[in-house]
């Protein structure tokens, strides 16, 4: 079997407002003040008063949400629609703006202001737009919804309230036919954009219910949403997914930092591994070398997005800042991570 050819992602990277902003936006770059007069990377490009480092796109302070659903979002939903898997992952440090990119502010939850919504509603409305008018030219169009999160390598289904007693049940990834699938993993048929919105709120009652059991605040797993699309007409069949993660936060937690020293910092080390593992099977995934073993097995994460990265799919990062001065080093940790994830 011949190795694929390289996959490469897009990189972007979104600021959220901080009045002591001290990251400076120029097109497509970012300055950010360093504290040291060393290079710490061959990432970054010494700049005049900082460092710097470039993706594919910048959304600034100002960005709006519907900014970023047309820029990085649409697309990708077309394209599912058409049978091209389209994957978005909201990376970076907790505080950065990940979830309110994600989901948007006060969640899903109705009531939340039309402007605050994030790419998750948005997209959910796009899609079932699209279907609408395939569905009208003819054409079968299947919508289901996914929920699940990550936690310290335990995989919990969110459309299903938890266990009242106990912990959630972690469900295995397995393949079959060369697909990747979480065993057990509801996928509920969707037939509207309000349905798939009311099961979303039911999933962030869900997490809640497991978050208390587990005794894990929501910034520390992984979200994941996919929205499975099966669009036919007659033989011609076409199936394909979109994903949305928010990642869990990529603050590196040392000894000093956790407060009680057991589960936050095993907790840190199942998030840090798993944010390398993902690291590790994009780099490889991009390597000029086509290499035939990409490390998706090392992590519950990577395996369960197995599907999700790579192939034929497009991929989009959103490596999420926190502009402040005082967390110029997560920003660099951060942009340094998005910046190997581009192979920028
Ligand atoms: P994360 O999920 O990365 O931990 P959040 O999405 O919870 O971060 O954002 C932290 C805080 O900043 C929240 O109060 C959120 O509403 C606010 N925030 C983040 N990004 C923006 C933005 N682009 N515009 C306005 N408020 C934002
Ligand atoms: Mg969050």
């Amino acid at each position: 079997m011949a190795a694929p050819p390289p996959h490469r992602i897009r990189v972007v990277c979104r600021l959220r407002p901080a009045d002591d902003a001290a990251v400076e936006v120029r097109g497509a770059s970012l300055i950010v003040p360093k504290n040291r007069s060393v290079r710490e990377s061959r990432d970054e490009l010494p700049a005049q008063g900082g460092l710097r480092f470039g993706v594919d796109a910048v959304y600034d302070q100002s960005a709006s949400q519907v900014s970023v659903f047309e820029g990085e979002a649409a697309k990708l939903v077309d394209g599912v629609v058409d049978g091209v898997t389209g994957t978005l992952l909201a990376y970076g440090q907790t505080g950065a703006g990940k979830t309110f990119t994600v989901l948007g502010r006060g969640g899903t939850a109705s009531g939340a202001k039309y402007d605050d919504r994030g790419l998750v509603p948005r997209c959910l409305e796009r899609l079932f737009a699209t279907a609408m008018r395939k569905r009208r030219s003819g054409r079968v169009v299947d919508v289901r919804l996914s929920v699940c999160e990550v936690y310290n390598e335990t995989v919990v289904d969110l459309l299903r309230p938890p266990p009242e007693k106990g912990q959630p049940v972690g469900l295995p990834v397995v393949e079959r036919n060369g697909l990747t699938e979480i065993k057990g993993l509801e996928k509920a048929p969707v037939a509207s954009a309000a349905d798939a919105l009311q099961l979303l709120y039911d999933a962030e009652i869900n997490r809640a219910v497991a978050s208390h059991a587990m005794n894990c605040a929501s910034s520390r797993s992984h979200l994941v949403v996919t929205g499975h699309v099966v669009c036919s007409h007659g033989e011609d069949v076409t199936e394909a997914k979109l994903t949305i993660v928010d990642l869990a936060g990529a603050e590196r937690v040392n000894q000093t930092q956790s407060r009680d020293g057991t589960a936050t910092l095993r907790e840190a080390g199942y998030i840090n591994k798993s944010l390398a593992f993902l690291e590790q099977v994009v780099v490889a995934l991009g390597d000029d070398k086509p290499r035939l073993h990409i490390p998706y097995r090392s992590s519950k994460l990577t395996h369960a997005l197995k599907d999700a990265l790579g192939g034929t799919c497009r991929t989009t990062l959103i490596a999420c800042v926190w502009p402040s001065a005082a967390q110029a080093d997560q920003t660099r940790a951060t942009l340094r991570f998005a910046a190997r994830m581009g192979r920028i």
